[in-house]
C-alpha cells in the first residue's frame, strides 16, 4: 500500500480468524425470493398471485425490444392478467415518478412488477409504493423536502433485476435523482417497499453489455464490502457478506471477459447481487456511496461507475485512517477477511492483508477499464462542493468518521 499512513505505523499483529461478534441487529422484512436459470418463466403466475391487472415498469429500451418481453405479454394473455406499462429512460427522476403514478393512480393496479436494472426496479418501487397514498414523493424523500413519515399502503411488487447489480430486488429503498448544479440523489426508503417477491434469473444478464457489467458488478461488490464493515455489520449479516464476496470474486471479471456469456460466473454475479442488496439494506453503507450521492446529482455518471472506480482508493483511505486514529477499531479486521476471501490466501500480519486488499481492488477497476471522474466533467474546483454533500445516510455507517481533506484525497486519485 502506497504510504499506509502520515506516521507510517503498521500493524504487525496476527491476522484474526472468524469474526463473531454478537451485535444486536434487526432485519428488515426480506422478499420471497426466486432465484435460478429459468426462474423468469414463473413471473406471470407469481403475477397472477396478486391480483389480474399488472403495472409493468421497465427501462425504455433493451427490455422492451427483447423476446422475453414478447413471451411475458403471451403468458399474461393466457393467465388473463390485463396490464399498463411505464418504461423510465435512466436514472428515475421524481418528476417521472409522480407522472407515472398520476397518470395510474386510478386504474385499480393489484400489483407492479418492476423489470430491469436499478433504475426500472427503483422506479418501480417508488410507484408501487404511491399509487395508494395521492402525495408526492418529494413528500418522502430523505434529506429534501418535509420528510413526512410514509405510513402507507403500498401496492405488492415483483422485482425481477436484469443487471447485477444493485440489488435493489431486495433492498427497501428507491433512488431518485434531479441533475444538475441544485440536483439532488436521495432514497424514499420505508420496511413497505420491500418487493414482496424477487425473481433473480441469471439469464438475464446475458445481454448486458461489457462496461454494464464492470460498473454494476463493482457496485455489487462496493455494497458487500462497506456492509460488511458498516458500523452496523452483525453476525447474521457477515455470514451472507462472505457468500457474496465469494461469489463476486469467482464471477465479476468471468463474466466480463465473456461479455455475459458464461453461465456459471452470470449465477455468481445475480447471486452477489442479491446478497449486496439484503446487506445493505439492514447495514448501510459506506464512503464510496456517500460520495456517489453528490456525483451522480451533479454529473451524468452511471451509479456503478462512481462505486467502482472510487472503491480502491476509498478503501485504502478508511484502512489508513483507522490505522492513524483508530487502531482497534473492528473494521480493520473486517477489512482483512475481505482481503483473504477475495484473494484466498491467508497472510502472516495484518500489514500485509491490507495492503493486498488495496492492491486486488485497485487491479480491478484496472481490469474492468473502470472510467476516472474528469471523463464525466468533474473538476478541482468542484471538489468542496461534492465534499459538502457526500455526508448523507451511507457516509453515516462508515467505518470511521473520515475528515473532509480525507474525502477529497480519494475524489482526487480518481479525478
Ligand atoms: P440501470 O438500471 O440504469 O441500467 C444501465 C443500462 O443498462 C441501461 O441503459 C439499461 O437499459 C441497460 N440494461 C439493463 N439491463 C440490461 C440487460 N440485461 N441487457 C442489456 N442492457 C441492459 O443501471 P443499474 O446500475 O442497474 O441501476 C442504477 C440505479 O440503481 C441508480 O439510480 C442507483 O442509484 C440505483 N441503486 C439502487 C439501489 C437500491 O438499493 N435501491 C442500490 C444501488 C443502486
Amino acid at each position: 500500500m502506497d504510504g499506509a499512513t502520515s506516521s507510517g505505523r503498521r500493524l504487525q499483529r496476527p491476522v484474526p480468524g472468524l469474526i463473531t461478534q454478537f451485535h444486536p441487529f434487526s432485519i428488515a422484512r426480506l422478499p420471497r425470493i426466486e432465484f435460478g436459470s429459468g426462474a423468469f418463466s414463473r413471473t406471470a403466475e407469481l403475477t397472477r398471485r396478486f391480483g389480474k391487472h399488472a403495472l409493468i415498469v421497465t427501462g425504455a429500451r433493451s427490455f422492451p425490444a427483447s423476446e422475453r418481453w414478447a413471451q411475458l405479454l403471451q403468458q399474461f394473455s393466457t393467465l388473463d392478467i390485463s396490464y399498463d406499462h411505464v418504461t423510465i429512460d435512466g436514472e428515475p427522476s421524481p418528476e417521472m415518478i409522480d407522472d407515472a403514478v398520476k397518470e395510474h393512480a386510478s386504474a385499480n393496479i393489484d400489483v407492479v412488477v418492476g423489470i430491469g436494472g436499478g433504475s426500472a426496479m427503483d422506479a418501480a418501487k417508488a410507484i408501487a409504493g404511491l399509487l395508494g397514498v395521492g402525495q408526492s414523493v418529494m413528500d418522502f424523500l430523505e434529506g429534501v423536502g418535509p420528510e413526512l413519515p410514509y405510513k402507507g399502503p403500498a401496492v405488492p411488487l415483483i422485482a425481477v433485476p436484469t443487471t447485477a447489480g444493485t440489488g435493489s430486488e431486495a433492498t427497501k429503498n428507491a433512488v431518485l435523482s434531479k441533475q444538475g448544479e441544485d440536483g439532488f440523489k436521495k432514497s424514499f426508503r420505508d420496511d413497505r417497499l420491500v418487493a414482496e417477491v424477487a425473481i433473480v434469473d441469471p439469464d438475464l444478464l446475458s445481454s448486458c453489455p461489457r462496461d454494464v457489467i464492470a460498473a454494476n458488478g463493482m457496485d455489487a461488490l462496493t455494497q458487500l464490502i462497506e456492509s460488511y464493515v458498516s458500523i452496523k455489520a452483525n453476525v447474521f449479516n457477515d455470514a451472507l457478506g462472505i457468500s457474496g464476496l465469494r461469489a463476486a470474486r469467482d464471477g465479476l471479471v468471468r463474466l466480463y471477459q465473456s461479455a455475459g456469456a458464461d453461465t456459471d460466473a452470470r449465477e455468481r454475479m445475480a447471486y452477489a447481487s442479491l446478497i449486496s442488496g439484503i446487506n445493505l439494506a439492514q447495514t448501510g453503507l459506506g464512503s464510496v456511496h456517500g460520495m456517489a450521492s453528490p456525483l451522480g446529482a451533479f454529473y451524468p455518471i452511471p451509479h456503478g461507475v462512481v462505486c467502482g472506480t472510487l472503491v480502491a482508493a476509498a478503501t485504502r483511505t478508511n484502512i489508513n485512517a483507522m490505522l492513524e486514529r483508530e487502531p482497534e477499531n473492528a473494521a480493520i479486521d473486517r477489512y482483512a477477511r475481505v482481503s483473504e476471501v477475495l484473494s484466498q490466501r491467508r497472510f502472516k500480519s495484518i500489514d500485509e492483508v491490507l495492503d493486498k486488499l488495496v492492491e486486488l481492488l485497485q487491479q480491478w477497476t484496472y481490469d474492468l477499464k473502470l472510467e476516472r471522474l474528469s471523463t464525466y466533467g468533474l473538476t478541482p474546483s468542484a471538489l468542496d462542493h461534492v465534499v459538502e454533500h457526500s455526508r448523507g445516510s451511507s457516509m453515516k455507517t462508515n467505518p470511521i468518521v473520515l475528515t473532509d481533506e480525507e474525502i477529497k484525497s480519494i475524489l482526487i486519485e480518481r479525478m
